[in-house]
């Protein structure tokens, strides 16, 4: 039987779990690939840290680049831009197959890094970059390559998704909900790549290069976080029906006859009967629409070691049974360029709250200017609420589909009208 030699670089919370199924489950893994797979070393930074994992200490070293020129497959699951990026490139250079976990750096460089490892006849695998344990880039690239994919949304930070979960239930405020996720270890002490949307930014770019045969650049993906969402929001929400969930969304629309290609990440009501409001806890679900195959779900664990290093080892699996018995890349395969739709073309309905002065009139002016902006209105809820100081009244509006730019033109309209105290929540509907 042919020995195939693997480097792993990175031995943290993935990395560790790698090691592990690489050496405990060894014969499995030789019987599906045909081949051994020999582990040959670890890359990390310190050799001496405790690991999660009990690992023979001989395994490890600080050299990643040697490691990396001597192997068959690498395995990157350092993080970060460098040097994870010039390893791979090394790693690709000296004819090795590369599996990776690492979205940030594919989101920003993928482009090249794909066309490196085409010229040079080597994989290049990343199911693990996009919602951890669940298989969803090799179906959306080889499953449904017949068909034509329209929409991709997606709960794809379990961070994000824990800390909405835990507001909807609890009725708790955005800070108190983070200050759990953090105890709880569900957030780092710097939320700020997940809470505000980053995270999932990169996930949404990975999404849309292969389910629209494109790439998609990063810098087009326009982000909002959760961290403006308020407790109000979601009460708010919860009475018309909704649930708030981040949501990366990936569409392929038309912009004046041309096709483009719009990926953005923004808090979005979602009906509490559609399949991705019952997505709880830090759990991640992709959710894709195809012309033929209809409506697909695709739910699991985002994140974590043990689940991502199960992505990892079916990108190793199957790169290691191609190098016994051959076969084709199973590269990218993107058929032109799509380019990015601006986002003030992007079309959506919203959920618009207002806290208006309660007086006769207000209703017809605040329905003249969404009329004369174009955006209409599907429907409308009124809450009266008095205090000492008087009585003021909470308007709802959900509206029709309209673009980015009728929107914000309503919004501002709305801001100048002398009746309205303040508008309190611009959110996007989905699923409607
Ligand atoms: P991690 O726990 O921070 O581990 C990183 C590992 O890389 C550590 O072992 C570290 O060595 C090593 N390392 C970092 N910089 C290095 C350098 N300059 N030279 C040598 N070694 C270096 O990371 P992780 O959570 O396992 O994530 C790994 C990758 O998987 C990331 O790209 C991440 O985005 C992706 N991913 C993670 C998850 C998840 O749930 N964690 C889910 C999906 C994807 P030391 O231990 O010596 O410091």
């Amino acid at each position: 039987m042919k020995t195939l030699k693997v480097a792993l670089l990175g031995c943290g919370n993935v990395g560790s779990q790698v090691a592990r199924i690489l050496l405990d489950d060894a014969e499995d893994l030789a019987s599906r690939t045909g081949a051994r797979l020999e582990l040959t070393g670890i890359a990390v930074r310190n050799p001496d840290a405790p690991r999660d994992v009990d690992l023979p200490k001989d395994l490890f070293t600080t050299d990643a680049e040697k490691l990396a020129e001597n192997a068959d497959i690498v395995i990157e699951l350092m993080g970060g831009m460098e040097p994870a990026r010039t390893l791979m490139l090394h790693a690709i250079g000296h004819g090795a197959s590369v599996v990776t976990g690492n979205k940030a750096l594919l989101a920003a460089d993928g482009a090249a890094l794909f066309e490196k490892a085409d010229a040079a006849g080597v994989r290049l695998a990343y199911e693990a970059a996009v919602a951890g344990a669940i298989p969803i880039l090799r179906p959306i690239r080889d499953s449904l390559s017949g068909d034509r994919i329209t929409r991709v949304l997606g709960i794809v930070n379990g961070t994000t998704n824990y800390i909405l979960d835990a507001m909807d239930t609890t009725g708790a405020q955005f800070d108190d909900a983070l200050a759990e996720a953090q105890r709880l270890g569900y957030a780092e002490a710097d939320p700020t790549a997940d809470v505000e949307g980053h995270d999932a930014a990169a996930k949404g770019a990975i999404l849309a290069s292969l389910a629209f045969h494109t790439t998609f650049d990063l810098a087009n993906v326009s982000c909002e976080g959760i961290s403006a969402v308020t407790a109000d929001d979601i009460s708010a929400a919860k009475e018309a029906g909704f649930v708030i969930k981040l949501l990366a969304i990936a569409e392929k629309l038309e912009n004046d006859g041309e096709p483009g290609v719009s990926v953005r990440v923004h808090p979005t009501l979602l009906p509490r009967t559609h399949p991705l409001a019952a997505v709880h806890g830090a759990f991640n679900a992709v959710f894709v629409e195809a012309e033929n195959a209809g409506e697909l779900m695709f739910y699991g664990q985002g994140a974590g070691g043990a689940p991502t290093a199960s992505a990892v080892m079916g990108d190793v699996v199957s790169a290691a049974r191609r190098l016994v018995l051959g076969g084709p890349l199973g590269a990218e395969t993107p058929t032109g360029h799509v380019p990015a739709l601006p986002f003030e073309k992007v079309t959506t309905s919203y959920s618009i709250g207002l806290e208006v002065t309660d007086q006769p009139g207000v209703l017809a002016a605040v329905a003249r200017v969404f009329a004369e902006n174009g955006v209409s209105i599907e429907t409308m809820r009124q809450t009266i609420h008095s205090d000492g100081a008087g009585t003021a009244a909470e308007l709802r509006f959900v509206t029709h589909r309209a673009s980015e730019a009728a929107l914000a033109a309503t919004v501002e309209a709305i801001k100048g009208l002398d009746v309205i105290n303040s508008v309190t929540s611009v959110l996007r509907v989905e699923g409607v």
